[in-house]
């Protein structure tokens, strides 16, 4: 199984909220983007006891180990997403009304990163980039 073969290959492991935690991810369609919250209530509605603090700490520590990207869109709500399913290139734009994240990619981000790094001597190992703004629907 590719999930538990993930958590082996970690160095963690197997238990069944980390299996269940990844399963979610798996299952989410490109471009979804989860609150702890979002996940607790998916696994509760399709199994047993996980607790909101396991959730949490399974979350920090796949982020740790770089299987989730994870996101400040709002206040307080941190959001995932599963690097597996992400272009490792994209961005967000985030609309500040309904704090719906769009995707996009745009490489012109990147050279740019490159190149302030490069300029300032240091070896580029990851960057940020995101927008915000009121979306379409949001201005109606
Ligand atoms: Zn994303
Ligand atoms: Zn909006």
């Amino acid at each position: 199984m590719p999930d538990a073969e993930l958590l082996r290959q970690s160095g963690l492991r197997v238990t069944p909220q980390r299996l269940a935690i990844l399963e979610e991810f798996a299952a989410l369609s490109a471009g979804t983007h989860l609150s702890a919250e979002d996940l607790h209530a998916r696994l509760v509605q399709q199994r047993s006891g996980i607790s909101l603090a396991t959730t949490y700490r399974t979350l920090n520590l796949l982020v740790r180990l770089g299987h989730l990207r994870e996101h400040d869109f709002t206040e307080g709500h941190r959001h995932y997403e599963w690097v597996r399913h992400a272009d490792p290139q994209h961005h967000h734009i985030v609309c500040v009304v309904c704090l719906r994240p769009v995707e996009f990619a745009e490489s012109a981000v990147g050279e740019l990163a490159r190149e302030v790094a490069e300029r300032h001597g240091f070896a580029l190992s990851a960057f940020e980039f995101e927008v915000r703004g009121v979306c379409a629907t949001c201005q109606g």
